[in-house]
């Protein structure tokens, strides 16, 4: 047999600078050989000090290592060093990151304190100002970030694009023997408005290291040709995200595919889920959207993984999936306590199958597995520990059992 193996795949790595965003001590590098990291957005008023620490707080619990807020005040910008006060009293060490349009050259010159405070700023090329004035209002944001030591997020969005470089592109593109086709001209504004922003920007004295550039667009293809091509002609570190994905599944289902194919192969240094919350969801979804994106991807490890089958004839009723979920809320909520007690607790696989099928089978590539009997089958449920078998579960109160072998497990 002289066929080559098959390859194992996983994500490739893309050489990126590495950017410092920082509060105090605590130091969430981006980009270099650091891990993808996760950071998501409040939705709260930000002159709301409490409301916004608190949704800060619960972002950063969820797992978000950097959280951005609204910067488009006087009053917003006063409240930031209340707002990091309120964190610092709860705990919270998550670096914010001010996200500023049209009048952030004011605010940071005019509110030091909020300029000192926050660890990161998001500049949009497309709304800083037009002609000479608009240059001088982008000096004043990046002067800011000389003074402060902060990094930048220099943020194209495909929704404010600045609408001179599209227009010189399109003047261009109109001379072409053979013309771009639109699409391509959007594409190529979007990737030279952040890469001339970000070299006026190291003009001006900011480190290249120190800055880290997104091109959002809301369609999963426009997202991974952007993407592609940006990553081919800098060395920045990345932001990544679909802006504007939409809610729910739509929403999850487009990031997590967008995401995935650019993230395999070494694109994204930092991602954003952008998900519109659904009336009565926790903003913390896209938190664990991203989360779950990162993990499932092998990129990262946040929480102990559930295999679970979906069930079907075979499964003599619901005990397998109710036990699936309780096991899966049971780690997740112990999460916060065992990450420190059981260093790799995160790593841990545990499958909940439905029956004999393909039970024993998953349940032995598991760390703990159990395989709850389908139709036909004894009323037995093998459970299987490091892939051997190592009792038999019985009875009503199979799902209470398995949970507590699991305890036992986690503790040995
Ligand atoms: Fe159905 Fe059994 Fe496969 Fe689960 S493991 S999907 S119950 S055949």
């Amino acid at each position: 047999d002289d066929r080559a193996p098959i390859p194992v795949l996983s994500p490739l790595a893309r050489r990126s600078r590495q950017a410092r965003v920082a509060w105090g001590s605590h130091v969430v590098t981006v980009g270099g050989d650091a891990p993808v990291r996760v950071q998501s957005m409040t939705n709260t008023d930000t002159v709301d000090v409490i409301g916004t620490a608190i949704q800060v707080k619960e972002l950063a619990i969820a797992g978000s290592e950097m959280v951005r807020i609204t910067v488009n005040t006087p009053e917003a910008a006063a409240a930031v060093p209340h707002i990091r006060e309120q964190l610092d009293r709860m705990g919270i060490d998550v670096p914010l990151v001010g996200d500023f349009h049209y009048n952030g050259h004011r605010l940071l010159t005019e509110h030091p304190a909020c300029a000192e405070t926050l660890s990161k700023y998001r500049i949009n090329p497309g709304n800083v100002g037009k002609g000479e004035k608009g240059d001088k209002q982008f000096a004043q944001m990046i002067e800011a970030a000389c003074r402060y030591d902060k990094a930048v997020r220099i943020g194209v969005n495909w929704g404010s694009l600045d609408q001179e470089v599209m227009a010189a592109l399109m003047d261009t593109n109109s001379h072409r023997a053979k013309p771009w086709d639109v699409k391509q001209v959007m594409y190529e504004a979007l990737i030279q408005s952040a890469l001339d922003s970000a070299r006026d920007a190291q003009s001006i004295g900011l480190s290249a290291n120190q800055i880290i550039i997104s091109c959002k667009v809301s369609g999963v293809q426009d997202l991974i040709s952007v993407y592609t091509a940006l990553a081919q002609r800098c060395d920045y570190a990345l932001h990544l995200g679909l802006t504007e994905a939409g809610m729910g599944t739509k929403g999850t289902v487009a990031s997590a595919t967008a995401l995935s194919v650019l993230l395999q192969q070494g694109i994204g240094d930092t991602i954003r889920v952008s998900l519109t919350p659904q009336p009565g969801e926790a903003r913390t979804q896209e938190v664990v959207v991203a989360l779950e994106i990162l993990q499932s991807l092998g990129l990262r490890s946040f929480n102990p993984s559930v295999t679970a089958c979906p069930g079907c004839g075979r499964t003599t009723s619901t005990t397998f999936q109710e036990l699936a979920k309780q096991i899966d809320d049971y780690l997740r909520a112990q999460m916060p306590v065992w990450k420190s007690r059981y260093p790799g607790v995160e790593s841990m696989k545990v499958a909940v199958m439905g029956c004999i099928v393909n039970g024993p089978g998953e349940s032995k590539h598991a760390d703990i597995g159990i395989s709850l009997p389908g139709t036909g089958e004894a009323p037995a449920a093998p459970v299987f520990i490091d892939g051997e078998k190592a009792m038999t579960l019985r009875g009503e109160g199979i799902a209470t059992e398995f949970q507590t072998v699991v305890e036992q497990y986690i503790e040995r």
